[in-house]
């Protein structure tokens, strides 16, 4: 449960405006459009040799396997190898690292298809925004305000890229990626980083918490004092949207969408995109509320006391697997555990088969039998009337506390983990705050 401060990696995005030249501009856009080459080339390609084998089936022959084109990030780099003379012979204009990454798209747009996440991947067109990706290879940060990307020169940034720049000199930071767009006149580009962080030292359990997780009301928190100090209501974001989204996926079938040979209608394009914005509507509304809800606790608390749900197996209730899902239970524990090492608390999953329920949170008796619809929780014992989630996550609270009683006096049973724990947290550590930039790294972790 302890752990000395250690490092942490995670993956951050970085963007920032450039102020390219001229030159640079056209040698950048000759990138997209290499890129985009390269990407609907293959495509064809692959599209053709697959139309070919399909007939020559259909004509009753027999195709063996070698003659289909792979779609693998190598075949592919492969076959661009084999035909870039033909059918590129400008390619040595461009860095190689983007054609490579095209590749790599493309052979992801396969496998998004294939595992059912996307539809079969579509020729690129120049779009209202142009951008191109560049592998680790080809970018670096010069200072501050340049960074040098391979064939097309150092670019002047406009502001200043201290941040970023500051963990790549320390040796804690490493580019993955970085892709450069052009919007309108103005250019960006965004990189995807990998960097590392120091984590506080585990803060003295202090503050208690006890979660519980459920479906009508989210959140519920309570202290093992009884005081319900956490109400996080559901907005059930799926169910509700999922009216908007029958009937807006009802109107896009009704529309023309591409064919063979027939392009989609405009009113199907916008169909489509309104199918698409209630999707990431309900998934942003989700994604914050978690953020917020465990950056809450994890910042206000020092111990955190949930339960160890078994969502996978809870999902196999299909009644139940809609709202679960849409709950994101998984998701808040999973946050949970990297957010607490950011902070400095300490996150205590009970063992799932721990009553917390059952039991009442006043004499400790426990329920042979309460059902989920029993909201409120009646203890025959004491006579205990309390809201069943509130009693459930006193119960937790309680839980978590009670391996560390030497650090607060109350006397009970200690287990060595907890007591381990309560040797090593120094009650001056309990004000240690993190540095202010953890802030904004909650959305692009991985
Ligand atoms: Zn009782």
């Amino acid at each position: 449960m302890t752990r000395p401060a250690s490092p942490t990696t995670l993956t951050r995005a970085y963007a920032y405006a450039l102020d390219p030249t001229p030159e640079q501009v056209s040698s950048l856009r000759s990138h997209v459009g290499g890129s985009r080459f390269v990407y609907n080339a293959l495509l064809g390609l692959v599209k053709a040799n697959w139309d070919e084998n399909r007939q020559r089936k259909d004509a009753g022959e027999e195709v063996a396997k070698e003659d289909y084109l792979g779609t693998r990030h190598l075949d592919l780099q492969k076959l661009w190898y084999e035909k870039r003379d033909e059918l590129a012979p400008w390619w040595p204009e461009n860095g190689s690292s983007t054609y490579n990454y095209a590749c790599l798209n493309l052979s992801k747009a396969f496998t998004n298809s294939r595992a059912g996440r996307s539809k079969f991947p579509t020729f690129k067109k120049r779009g209202s925004v142009s951008s191109v990706s560049f592998m680790s290879t080809a970018v670096r940060l010069v200072d501050s305000h340049h960074l040098r990307i391979s064939r097309v020169g150092e670019i002047k940034t406009y502001e200043s890229t201290r941040k970023m720049y500051r963990h790549i000199e320390r040796g804690t930071g490493r580019i993955l990626a970085a892709t450069t767009s052009e919007r309108g006149a103005k250019w960006t580009v965004s990189f995807t980083v990998e960097v590392q962080r120091a984590l506080p030292p585990t803060r003295a359990p202090e503050r208690v918490i006890g979660v519980d997780v459920g479906l009508s009301t989210l959140y519920t928190g309570a202290t093992p004092t009884g005081e319900h100090v956490l109400d996080v209501a559901n907005p059930h974001h799926y169910v509700a949207a999922e009216k908007t989204l029958t009937s807006a996926q009802r109107i896009a079938s009704r529309r023309q969408g591409p064919r063979r040979g027939v392009a989609a209608s405009n009113r199907w394009k916008r169909a489509q995109q309104r199918v698409q914005r209630i999707h990431s509507g309900v998934a942003n509304a989700r994604r914050n509320l978690i953020h917020e809800t465990t950056m809450k606790l994890a910042k206000n608390y020092d111990l955190i006391v949930v339960e160890d749900l078994n969502v996978m197996g809870m999902l196999k209730n299909h009644a139940l697997a809609k709202h679960i899902q849409d709950a994101s239970w998984g998701e808040f524990v999973r946050q949970l555990e990297y957010k607490t090492k950011w902070y400095g608390s300490t996150l205590v999953k009970a063992n799932r088969f721990y009553p917390s329920s059952k039991t009442c949170s006043q004499c400790e008796t426990v329920k042979a039998k309460l059902s989920l619809d029993e909201r409120v929780f009646c203890c025959e014992a004491c006579g205990l009337t309390l809201d069943r989630d509130v009693n459930a996550a006193i119960n937790l609270a309680r839980m978590g506390l009670a391996g560390t009683n030497s650090v607060t006096g109350r006397g009970g049973e200690v287990s060595p983990e907890q007591q381990k724990l309560a040797a090593t947290a120094h009650p001056d550590e309990a004000s240690t705050e993190p540095s202010s930039d953890v802030d904004g790294v909650g959305d692009t972790s991985v």
